[in-house]
């Protein structure tokens, strides 16, 4: 029996961070009704509105490294992400709303339903009302323990409300959390950036997700970086040299603290590791659903229309709400295969990559384990575990 995923995407913020380059819209609440309602009926229409656009799902797809035909009733779901954007300001009756949807449309039997957050919309009625609901993973965007990086960052939320928020979860039955940190903040530094790890560890979330800062020109902060401004304390961006010394500091502390480092980005306790996310990294199927929501069936991935009105106006309308779509030829999904397979600390078994993909890598990883890159062990190849701030320029020689 194979597992799916399923992602629901809420584009939904109260602001702007000042680095967001993500499709999400400040908009009044009255918008969300509307949303949801059309994200409930592109849950429960999938199948037609799937078919009517000529969409391979169920498809084929690789499982175990091997391509094989799956039926309809293969098709459990037994995860649930429902990100953004920030979907802990929905009302807790639109997320019960999606998650019966999702009941109703799938043999559903889910183990894992995430909820991303953030703290200042924490209330204890709310919680206790997600826990009814069944989410049971809770992932806050709390960024930084720093008052002063979160302002010039333009988050809502401040260090005293994840110390308020956090209780009120543990109180509702939330027994896996997570939190997401951001190495390269404004005015971060060694001092502010230990403080907030160690911060961290004193509330011993099951998991933790630590990414560098990538500005994107297109962002407010990007913007600024670009014509040399002031702005959004522009000025006080830490440097590459030291964000990855923020890298290894995050390493070192979360393994003290009894974290395993299961992805580049993420450590968990013993267990927690995202059983969601691992799908992405997996190439597992997964169905995404709502505005700019990605799906991948094996052999296809496709995106929903980015524009939430636009999005709102195809389902209204009976329309697959597909903006982008993809065939995978065998050449990208290898490419994808390592380059997720990678992001895994475990590594990939090259031999079985080579069997089912019919070629040798050899050629391609030999000068990365000789620059001492990648280590294998046997048939395993994985990233060096303390070269893992120069993965991408290891993906780059690796696709070359
Ligand atoms: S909360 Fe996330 S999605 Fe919303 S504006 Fe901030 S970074 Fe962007």
């Amino acid at each position: 029996m194979s597992n799916s995923g399923i992602y629901v995407q809420v584009p939904f913020c109260q602001t702007k961070c000042t680095y967001c380059n993500f499709h999400t819209g400040v908009v009044a609440s009255s918008r969300f009704r509307p949303y949801v309602e059309a994200v409930c009926r592109e849950i429960r229409e999938h199948r037609l509105l799937l078919e009517a656009a000529g969409a391979n799902w169920p498809g084929r797809w690789r499982g175990g490294g091997v391509a094989r035909e799956t039926r309809s009733e293969d098709l459990a779901v037994d995860t649930v992400y429902i990100g953004g954007g920030t979907p802990s300001l929905l009302d807790a009756a639109h997320l019960q709303n999606i998650l019966n949807a999702i009941r109703a449309s799938f043999a559903a039997d889910l183990t894992e339903v995430t909820l991303e957050a953030d703290p200042e919309t924490i209330e204890a009625g709310k919680a206790a009302a997600w826990v009814r609901a069944g989410i049971n993973r809770v992932s806050f965007g709390l960024q930084s323990f720093s008052d002063k990086e979160l302002v010039a960052a333009g988050r809502m939320h401040r260090r005293a409300d994840i110390y308020r928020a956090v209780p009120i979860l543990r109180e509702a039955g939330i027994r896996n959390i997570s939190f997401d940190l951001i190495a390269g903040l404004s005015h971060q530094t060694k001092a502010s950036w230990g403080q907030s790890l160690q911060e961290l560890a004193g509330l011993a979330p099951e998991h933790v997700s630590v990414y560098l800062l990538e500005i994107d020109e297109d962002s407010r902060l990007g913007k600024e970086l670009l014509q040399g401004g002031e702005k959004y304390s522009a000025r006080s961006v830490p440097s590459e040299d030291d964000m990855v010394e923020f890298y290894e500091m995050a390493q070192q502390v979360l393994r003290a603290a009894g974290y395993r480092h299961y992805e580049i980005s993420n450590w968990a306790k013993p267990g927690y590791e995202s059983k969601h996310n691992l799908k992405y990294w997996r190439r597992e199927p997964y169905l995404g659903f709502g505005a700019g929501a990605h799906s991948f069936s094996g052999t296809e991935r496709w995106a929903n229309a980015h524009d939430a009105a636009a999005y709102v106006t195809a389902v209204q309308g009976g329309r697959m709400p597909v903006e982008q779509h993809e065939t995978m030829t065998a050449e990208s999904a290898l490419e994808e295969e390592l380059f997720l397979g990678l992001r895994q600390l475990d590594g990939i078994d090259l031999a079985q990559i080579e069997r089912d993909y019919g070629v040798s890598l050899a050629a391609r990883f030999d000068p990365l384990t000789s620059a001492g890159l990648v280590e294998r062990d046997g048939s395993i190849v994985r990233l060096a575990p303390e070269r893992l701030t120069i993965s991408n320029e290891v993906f780059v020689e690796l696709m070359r």
